[in-house]
């Protein structure tokens, strides 16, 4: 086997979603949910591979709030809450979104997803001013929730159903996102309780249990990762908009007038984090709202550019003491938090108050996608030399080695002269540390393609020297370079690629 690298390739590309969603369905990652009933609408599974990149994303996400921060701590709280739980955060009265219909293809759309779609045509063309001029007048009036006006904004901006390619509207009405069911076994309108649609509430409502037993003093947060279910209009884009889906929030509670502060200062951490993981900065941006809930401060979304534009991915939020203020009307508890440190103002201690929040809100599935989306490259390379030169396309995941699906592979060259049996021992001597897997089948080549495509790091390969001299060669996935390594390394040389210190200490 030889060491020299290989030819280099000639060009890379970035795939489209079409070829994103068949290759995470054809390699384990993504399956539709029920394919076999031909799926549902805006529900997917996460396959083998999927499952295992998800979960390194998550425990990414997860250390790094937690452990990381010594006044981060975390909740698992249920996804059924009490049903004032969504009357005091305002989810049964305000929780919709603005649908319009168009009457000849009977196709229902988001009308603010209909107005920032031709906001963001303008864009492409460089009409800047246009744009922001038309995102501004959609804010104004989803603000306030003048429905009229948001139909007539529609119809100026002669804005046609993808389908029909008609203007025939119906009006704008609001769409309650919210699934409910019952508890208890008959079904009465009063057992009825709610799918979370997001995880946050199930933080608000054990602020104090958690300050309490976890001995925080306030500036502190609490962090959850857990499943969030919205009736989504629109069903599109993949796991983009899903109606069962995961986030990860993290509520930050914080002294009154200190907000500002807290909010500048995640909004960079954030925006550090998903560039250290992989995401360019080139493909990250802020983004503004148009439309300000009536009792946030400021909101901003981190967006990363997907194949079908710029969108969102993480969302943070200074959100004043609203949450804790409607659970203490609602629940008839007192939320506040009693601050014993000096204000150096008035020479007294602080003393009780309803802390403010910030929040930061990024979805597991979105992260997901924009990692998958990054990562696929298609790469013109040419092998052989003089006639035997051919030039074929490569296909490969360019994912972090921190969170790729299997960290490593190990191959016997052939399957005999004692050779499975090595790679099995290296297997063993592996498996209780990485996620690794062993093959014997098929050509070399082929098995190298196979870890391209699911992105795993390393190839290890036994051959007849490794009999001799326990060595093996180690064939990187990105530049398919090999080089040879004695057997007794591997584990460090594998740790230090996927650590998660490597990633922390970049934060
Ligand atoms: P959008 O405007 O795209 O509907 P949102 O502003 O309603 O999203 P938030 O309520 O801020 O979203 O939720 C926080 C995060 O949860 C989002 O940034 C996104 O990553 C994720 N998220 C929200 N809705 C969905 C969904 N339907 N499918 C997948 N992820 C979602």
């Amino acid at each position: 086997m030889s060491n020299a690298p290989q030819k280099t390739a000639a060009n890379t590309t970035e795939g489209t979603l079409a070829e994103i969603v068949s290759h995470a369905k054809e390699y384990g990652f993504v399956f539709p949910s029920s394919e076999i009933y031909d799926g549902l609408a805006a529900v997917y599974d996460y396959g083998p591979n999927g499952v295992e990149l998800k979960n390194n994303l998550k425990q990414l996400w997860w250390k790094a709030m937690t452990q990381l921060n010594q006044n981060v701590v975390g909740i698992d709280a249920a996804i059924f809450m009490h049903p004032l739980t969504w009357k005091a955060s305002g989810h049964v009265d305000g929780f919709s979104d603005p649908m319009i219909d168009n009457l000849d293809s009977k196709k229902r759309y988001r009308a603010d997803v209909l107005l920032e779609e031709k906001a963001a045509e303008y864009e492409k063309n460089g009409e800047i001013a246009r744009a922001e001029t038309l995102l501004a007048e959609m804010g104004r009036l989803l603000t306030i929730e003048d429905l009229a006006g948001v139909k007539q904004l529609i119809i100026d901006e002669k804005i046609l159903c993808p389908i029909s390619k008609t203007g025939n509207w119906t009006d704008v009405r609001q769409f309650n996102l919210m699934f409910s069911t019952q508890v208890g076994a008959v079904a009465e309108d009063s057992n009825k309780i709610y799918l979370r649609p997001e995880t946050a509430q199930g933080i608000f409502v054990n602020f104090l249990n958690v300050q309490k037993s976890a001995r925080q003093k306030v500036p502190f947060g609490i962090a959850q990762i857990g499943k969030a279910f919205r009736n989504e209009i629109v069903a599109r884009q993949f796991i983009f908009r899903m109606r069962e889906f995961e986030q990860m929030e993290m509520q930050f509670f914080v002294r009154p007038g200190t907000e500002d502060e807290w909010y500048d200062k995640w909004k960079a951490t954030r925006m550090r984090w998903h560039q250290v993981l992989g995401l360019p900065a080139d493909k990250l941006r802020f983004h503004d709202h148009e439309k300000l809930a009536f009792y946030a401060k400021a909101a901003v979304d981190i967006e990363y550019e997907f194949p079908f534009g710029f969108k969102e991915m993480e969302g943070i939020h200074s959100r004043t003491n609203h949450d804790l203020t409607q659970h203490q009307e609602y629940s008839r508890k007192k939320q506040q938090y009693f601050d014993a440190d000096i204000d150096p103002e008035t020479g007294k201690a602080y003393g009780n108050y309803i802390p403010f929040v910030v929040e930061t809100s990024v979805g597991a599935d979105r992260l997901f996608l924009a990692t998958l989306c990054q990562a696929y490259t298609e790469e013109t390379i040419t092998e052989g030399e003089g006639e035997k030169e051919q030039t074929k396309t490569r296909t490969f995941l360019k994912l972090h080695p921190a969170v790729a699906p299997i960290k490593a592979a190990i191959f016997p060259l052939v399957k005999k002269d004692g050779m499975p049996e090595k790679a099995e021992e290296i297997f063993n001597s592996l498996r209780h540390d990485f996620r690794v897997i062993m093959e014997e089948r098929d050509a070399i080549g082929k098995r190298y393609t196979r870890q391209d495509l699911i992105g795993t790091p390393f190839c290890i390969v036994v051959d007849g020297q490794t009999l001799e001299d326990e060595t093996v060669t180690v064939r990187h996935r990105d530049s398919r370079e090999q080089t040879r390594m004695p057997i007794s390394e591997l584990r460090a040389y594998i740790g230090e690629a996927v650590s998660f210190s490597r990633i922390f200490e970049k934060l």
